[in-house]
């Protein structure tokens, strides 16, 4: 699959404040983030021009630095104003927006105390997060080997580069096998997420989804929560197992890139696009635009 070198692309990337020519947002190679994953970002999707709840984004960010004992040096603000102006000098309406800050080349050793926080923000259009085909019939997952790792040993309310190591791990090899993605167990062997969203499971009316306690609490899945909720369906937070899956008859993932995405298969387990999955599944497409179809418009006065 041939895919633009995201190094070698037109137009714009806000860099520790600047709006720098594409080619031209680089770091050195001794940089702190790079060698020892003191990395944070976030990923959120524009609609129509406008950032889906980018001050939560803005927030997290800020919050995933602190967890790893950094401050960014721009506001939460300041982080969500990056965004916008970075989406308006690519001159993108529909897109992916991605701010990253990460230590700099200022001290090398695990020690990073003299190192000074970067902050840039790339913009791109970027479609479905999975094959838009298989995605309407529902995608394939395979089961990862590796686990969600215990709090105790990971900043796992962080979203840390570091740790994607093991999702990239696992998602080769899903891919490689011919699955879109891998469900990720925790450290107990409770059913964490996907590489890079979360998930639910629906049994009648009922909606269920892990609690999020050593995983992302996902922006979208709180979202799809109370999208749910507005429509009377139960959703249970709770830890579930992964032989519980033979009594589920639909699945979906949930994610900034992802959107709403319905699940065939995963294992042995085999599941329907059912009528609950459809319905999130085109509430949250409307729920994005800032323009709210499905919002009964406010009675004049
Ligand atoms: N889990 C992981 C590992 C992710 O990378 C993401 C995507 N950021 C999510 C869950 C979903 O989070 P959100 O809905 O906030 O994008």
């Amino acid at each position: 699959m041939a895919i633009e070198p995201y190094d070698q692309r037109d137009g714009f990337i806000w860099f520790n404040g600047a709006l720098l020519p594409w080619r031209d947002a680089k770091l050195h190679v001794l940089s702190h983030g790079l060698h020892y994953g003191s990395g944070v970002f976030e990923g959120q999707r524009a609609y129509d021009g406008e950032i889906f709840k980018l001050t939560e984004h803005s927030q997290r960010l800020v919050n995933s630095g602190k967890i790893l004992g950094f401050d960014i040096p721009y506001s939460a603000e300041e982080i969500s104003q990056a965004c916008r102006d970075a989406l308006k000098a690519n001159n993108l309406a529909d897109a992916y927006v991605r701010p990253i800050a990460w230590r700099g080349s200022e001290q090398m050793g695990v020690a990073a105390q003299l190192t000074k926080v970067n902050l840039a923000v790339a913009v791109w259009f970027w479609g479905a997060y999975f094959d838009p085909e298989q995605r309407l019939k529902g995608i394939r997952l395979t089961m990862a080997e590796y686990r969600r790792p215990d709090p105790r040993t990971a900043p796992c309310k962080s979203k840390a580069t570091g740790l994607y190591m093991i999702c990239t791990i696992e998602k080769h090899r899903a891919e490689g096998m011919g699955y879109a993605d891998a469900l990720m167990l925790d450290w107990r062997g409770q059913i964490a997420e996907a590489t890079g969203a979360n998930i639910f499971f629906v049994r009648g009316d009922e909606i269920h989804t892990p609690t999020p306690d050593c995983f992302l609490d996902g922006i979208t899945r709180r979202t799809v929560i109370g999208l749910a909720k507005e429509r009377g369906w139960n959703v249970i937070e709770r830890a579930i197992m992964p032989e519980e899956m033979a009594n589920f008859e639909q699945c979906f993932l949930t994610g900034s890139a992802a959107e709403v995405t319905p699940v065939s298969e995963i294992g042995d387990y085999r599941f329907k696009v059912g009528d609950i999955t459809k319905t999130l599944m085109d509430a949250y497409s409307a729920y994005v635009r800032p323009v709210k179809e499905h919002q009964p418009l406010a009675a004049a006065v």
